[in-house]
């Protein structure tokens, strides 16, 4: 049923919104620039599937000051108020939710399954930073504590206005959810998207701006991120950044940001969520089945371009070999197609990113033995497009460059280790800390990975990607962020300062 709902609604997408121009929307208003952005189906890279506005210094400037403009009405608003506002752009996305699935299919190539996982997570921000919101009781919200005859109160109040600058690989969930949080919590945001997935953010912009967003509060602006992202992180005015994406641009950003500016009266806030080097470990005990499964799971989807997917598997040796063969033998029939044709493996996002892999797989023999994989042939089912094969590489060292760098494609490196302790180890061994996981039996080795395992999110005899809004709140350790755990009952307070106000009576 589904299927044919979603054939349908790629049929739809096709005829209403391929070529579609989305220009920049500043106070309301749509603004066009002399400079555009092209998106390319991933898939098929003859297609040319929109274009988006490129915005300027000069169009930031002038997103900047409007945002302050409309902070000074939206932080009065009550919460409920504003609270209502994203469920209305729920219920908006909830009718128009397969149509949000096949532009993610055509403009970055996620097949259905993954596609529609996202927009699940898209809804589920949505109602979760809402009912996070109302939790806050309006307008200078306080908790009273009365004190020798004293009344303290501690209030959560917005920010101002702050940046949002969000990746290509959550196009919908993440760049919704960056603007969703801290516009709820009465801040005003700049949101800018990544270069390749313009479309799907426009789309969601006019959801955000059809709920009834009021002119100013979400300034939309596409643009290239060393031009306009660069600009608006250094900016004097802005007030925070939400970050999603690469831990060298994640690190850049930290250190422009903590720059103080002439005029600037405050420490910018910055939330970063970045890259991952995310390891599973496989032990004796393991149900190796169960193992398998999820490493193939968590390996795959969306072809290895998510932070959290695993692409370090540690396995003791005692099992070494029963796991790498079963695993190559599974990952070996994931099939190669488009997005569209829901198969389980696609093209990954664009040239740079089909390059980068591509020289990983170069180095591959030399690091270790390439069991599955290896080519990035460009073209599937007479297509034409940035096609990686699923790669597994067996008896990588620990400490090698296939080890350690994020490649973000369909590339897993296989770690022999010699026992549950030397995994473990192996599993810490790298600066990253995003997800990671333990496929065991063993108790006791279950409850030492709780406490030592370094990793925002750790995963237990399952796959260790995905993370439902509410119940698994998701960010990283170390370098893979500032674990601010996006869908997480405190998440709301990154965007917001307290204030404890005593009066005598
Ligand atoms: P990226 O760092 O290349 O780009 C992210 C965004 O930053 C884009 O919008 C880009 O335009 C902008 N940008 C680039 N240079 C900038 C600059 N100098 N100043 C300001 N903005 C700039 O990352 P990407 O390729 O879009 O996304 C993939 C990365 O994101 C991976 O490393 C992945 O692990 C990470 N990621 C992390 C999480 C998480 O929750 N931790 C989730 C998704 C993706």
């Amino acid at each position: 049923e589904n299927v044919a709902a979603y054939a349908a609604a790629l049929q739809k997408v096709r005829a209403e919104l391929l070529g579609k121009h989305y220009p920049l929307v500043i106070d309301g208003e749509r603004v066009d620039t002399a400079g555009k952005l092209e998106s390319i189906n991933p898939c098929d890279t003859s297609e040319v599937v929109g274009t988006t506005a490129r915005a300027t210094t000069e169009d930031a400037e002038r997103a900047l000051n409007g945002a302050w403009k409309a902070f000074e009405d939206w932080k009065t608003w009550d919460m409920d108020a504003r609270a209502r506002i994203l469920l209305k752009a729920s219920a908006i996305l909830k009718r128009r939710r397969l149509e949000a699935c096949a532009l993610m299919s055509i403009e970055v190539g996620k097949n259905y399954a993954e596609s529609d996982v996202e927009v699940a997570e898209a809804i589920d921000f949505l109602e979760y930073y809402a009912r996070s919101a109302m939790k806050y009781t309006g307008f200078g919200s306080s908790e009273t504590t009365w004190f020798e005859g004293e009344e303290n109160g501690l209030m959560s109040l917005p920010l101002g206005v702050g940046v949002s600058i969000s990746p290509w690989n959550f196009p919908c969930a993440i760049f919704l959810g960056m603007l969703a949080a801290p516009i709820v919590a009465g801040n005003c945001v700049i949101a800018k998207p990544a270069e390749d997935s313009g479309l799907i953010a426009g789309f969601i912009a006019d959801i955000m701006y059809e709920a009834g967003l009021p002119a100013g509060v979400l300034q939309f602006l596409p643009g290239v991120g060393s031009e306009v992202g660069e600009y608006l992180t250094t900016h004097a005015k802005t007030r925070f950044i939400t970050f999603t994406g690469s831990r060298a641009v994640g690190l850049h950003i930290n250190e422009v940001a903590a720059k103080v500016q002439p005029g600037q009266k405050w420490i910018k806030k910055v939330v970063l969520e970045l890259g991952g080097k995310d390891g599973m470990i496989v032990d004796e005990t393991a149900d190796l089945d169960v193992a398998v499964l999820a490493a193939v799971q968590g390996a795959f989807g969306f072809n290895g371009q998510k932070c959290s997917a695993m692409s370090r598997l540690i396995v003791v040796d005692k099992v070494y070999d029963a796991v790498v063969n079963a695993f190559v033998e599974r990952a070996a029939a994931l099939k190669i197609g488009t997005g569209e044709e829901n198969a389980p493996v696609t093209a990954v996002v664009n040239q740079e990113s089909f390059d980068k892999i591509k020289s990983y797989l170069d180095l591959a023999p030399s690091e270790g033995k390439v069991l599955l994989g290896g080519e990035a042939p460009g073209d599937a089912n007479g297509k034409t497009g940035y096609y990686v094969h699923p790669t597994i590489v067996g008896d990588v060292k620990r400490d090698a460059r296939l080890a350690q760098e994020e490649i973000f494609g369909p590339v897993v490196s296989v770690i022999r280790a010699a026992d549950w302790q030397d995994a473990l180890d192996i599993a810490n061994s790298t600066e990253y800390g995003l997800t990671g996981g333990v496929c065991s039996r063993d108790r006791a080795r279950l409850e030492q990975a709780r406490q030592e395992f370094e990793a925002g999110n750790l995963y237990f005899n399952r796959k260790i990607t995905g993370a439902i809004v509410g119940v698994q709140p998701f960010g990283g350790y170390n370098m893979s962020g500032t674990d601010s755990k996006a869908g997480g009952p405190d998440y709301l307070a990154n965007f917001m300062q307290l204030k404890t106000v005593t009066e005598r009576w």
